[in-house]
């Protein structure tokens, strides 16, 4: 069983910035579109109503660890509960991780880091604390192995540091790898290499992300196209 750590954020603000193919990019007005968390015969719940509205900032960590022991104590939850780190900002951006890491620990429960892109991640050494603190499953926006793509197409400042934190992520927890792929750009041989770099340090699994530019493609937040120019690409 897991439960939900959600520390808030906005994407492209609470993540050093968007990412070239971030599709909260071109979000300009909340919309809600329902989700699996929603109540019976209604469209929108705190979940998916705060997802697209990109205003609320993180929350501190005091915060987050007084919400989880609510609902702990309300939901009276089995001993093996996975404490799920989410949020719409960037977990590894978040800071107030360790706090919270620290005050998840001593709670008894382990933690699964829900879908981080290692963006704010400067020196590698913090997974190792991470994992001190309980840290036993991660999701890891990849995008590629290669420092100089994640630079130039997920403006991340300190490229080397995240990917050698991916990869001591793989050495010592379960890590599930995620990658939008955009063609010509991460396909193809680049994303041989990526898998051939992941499957040797010990990932579980390699998620691929379909990229969706235009609304043919299947993009719902918005009329534009998320990286203009590729929008006659066929992306299949
Ligand atoms: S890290 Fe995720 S939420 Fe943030 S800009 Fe990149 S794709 Fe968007």
């Amino acid at each position: 069983m897991q439960i939900m750590a959600d520390v808030g954020g906005i994407p492209g603000k609470n993540c050093r910035g968007f990412c070239e193919y971030c599709y909260f990019k071109t979000v300009r007005e909340a919309k809600i579109l329902g989700c699996k968390n929603c109540p019976p015969g209604q469209i929108g719940c705190p979940h998916c109503s705060t997802d697209t509205n990109m205003t609320r900032d993180y929350f501190p960590a005091y915060q987050v660890l007084s919400t989880l022991q609510t609902d702990i104590f309300q939901r009276n939850i089995p001993q093996d509960t996975m404490v799920n780190i989410t949020g719409d900002g960037d977990i590894s951006c978040y800071p107030d991780l360790l706090n919270l890491t620290r005050g998840i620990k001593d709670m008894g429960l382990p933690m699964h880091l829900g879908y981080t892109s290692g963006k704010g991640i400067d020196d590698a050494n913090i997974v190792d604390t991470l994992i001190n603190h309980g840290v036993v499953e991660t999701t890891y926006t990849t995008f590629s192995t290669d420092p100089a793509l994640r630079k130039r197409w997920m403006h991340d400042p300190t490229p080397e540091a995240s990917v050698e934190a991916l990869k001591r992520f793989c050495e010592s927890c379960d890590v599930h790898a995620a990658s939008i792929i955009i063609p010509g750009v991460n396909d193809g041989e680049e994303l041989a290499r990526t898998c051939e770099n992941l499957e040797s340090w010990g990932a579980k699994a390699l998620i691929l992300m379909r990229f969706a530019n235009t609304r043919n493609q299947g993009l719902i937040l918005s009329e534009k196209p998320i990286i203009p120019g590729i929008e006659q690409q066929s992306i299949e």
